[in-house]
């Protein structure tokens, strides 16, 4: 079978590419628009009182700007920006250095927080609440333990699992936001945006034809334009037009509706082992040897939101369009045929 182009997983070597396609003001960043709008009334709120913004949980799948909102956070209240994430972060000692190196009203990101070991979500706590951590030094009979007094400072968490947050974790945070799928007009944009930043020159169609197949993901949006300039370049004269945008897609086996492996996979479970549902959603995890929880807050958002899935008091069910898609027909519609 021909290999898909793992668009999701192709992250080596972007690095630096997403970085310099990052927006760094509010004014740069695309949708998530009531998001944006309260975020900014916060920020200037903590700004006129000189006092730092109340800790934010920032949740939903992956590539859908977390981090370059929170790093746009930093840039609007003038402060600091410190970066971790939770599997980083195994020892309370490893936090604490951390905290005692943010200046007042810095920001410090976690990423991934909800696999923050207990030990030092625990340590978080206090620091969250008080500004204090209380730590451990030494061990034996000279283990004693001493209180550090941090700077007021903002916590950001992001995670793409938030139903895997602690409920004492959860509560402190101040400010939540769910972050949604973009839609097509709006991954236009950002497409538009970053093509000017590449200094590519790309049309209106073409943007809007890279923006169909992003899965509503502006991580996709632009790796995806990345690939498409590299086609414009070796077999056009360098422009991204529509008719170089669909030979660039097809050529990288690029969905037209842009769903990925594991949303295919997903769909044909339903349809062909469970006669497109109603399933349970743990009957779908066991089926596909993946985890119930990812599916439901990393996947299944996607697919219900594009119509291919509609969530049911009985379970999960593939939709026509779903059976459309992967050119399946209904069993029911099969015995009719005879
Ligand atoms: P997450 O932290 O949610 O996984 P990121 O913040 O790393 O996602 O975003 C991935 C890439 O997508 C970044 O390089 C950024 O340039 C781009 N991006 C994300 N959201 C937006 C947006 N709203 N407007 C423009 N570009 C965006």
């Amino acid at each position: 079978m021909e290999e898909a182009f793992d668009i999701r997983n192709n992250r080596s070597g972007e690095k630096d590419f997403e970085n310099a396609l990052r927006p760094l003001s509010f004014q740069d960043f695309n949708g998530q628009a009531k998001i944006v709008e309260n975020l900014k009334i916060f920020v200037q709120a903590a700004r006129m009182r000189g006092e730092s913004l109340d800790h934010c949980l920032l949740h939903g799948p992956p590539g859908l700007g977390k981090t370059t909102l929170s790093n746009i956070i930093a840039n609007e209240l003038n402060v600091g920006f410190k970066v971790t994430s939770g599997p980083v972060l195994d020892k309370p000692g490893d936090l604490a250095g951390l905290l005692t190196g943010l200046e007042t009203n810095d920001v410090l990101f976690i990423d991934e927080i909800h696999r923050l070991s207990p030990i030092v979500e625990e340590y978080l706590y206090s620091a969250m609440e008080d500004y204090r951590i209380d730590i451990m030094i030494d061990k034996g009979p000279s283990a004693r333990s001493i209180q550090l007094e941090l700077n007021p400072f903002t916590l950001i968490g992001a995670t793409t699992r938030s139903g895997l947050l602690t409920s004492p974790l959860r509560a402190r945070f101040g400010i939540n936001c769910h972050f949604e799928y973009y839609d097509t007009k709006i991954i236009t944009q950002i497409i538009k945006r970053s093509a000017g930043l590449l200094e590519v020159g790309c049309d209106e169609q073409a943007a809007r034809e890279i923006a169909g197949r992003s899965r509503g993901t502006p991580r996709i949006a632009n790796a995806l334009l990345r690939r498409v300039r590299d086609f414009a370049q070796v077999k056009g004269n360098g422009f991204i037009d529509l008719a170089i945008a669909c030979y660039a897609l097809e050529a990288l086996n690029i969905d037209k509706y842009g769903l990925d492996e594991i949303d295919n996979k997903i769909l044909t479970t339903i349809i062909d082992k469970f006669q497109g549902g109603p399933v349970g959603l743990n009957t779908i995890a066991t089926a596909l040897g993946e985890d119930a929880g990812t599916l439901e807050e990393v996947y299944e958002p996607f697919l219900i939101k594009e119509g291919f899935m509609k969530r049911t008091p009985r379970g999960r069910e593939a939709t026509e369009l779903a059976y459309r898609h992967l050119g399946k027909t209904r069993i029911s519609e099969q015995g009719s045929l005879f």
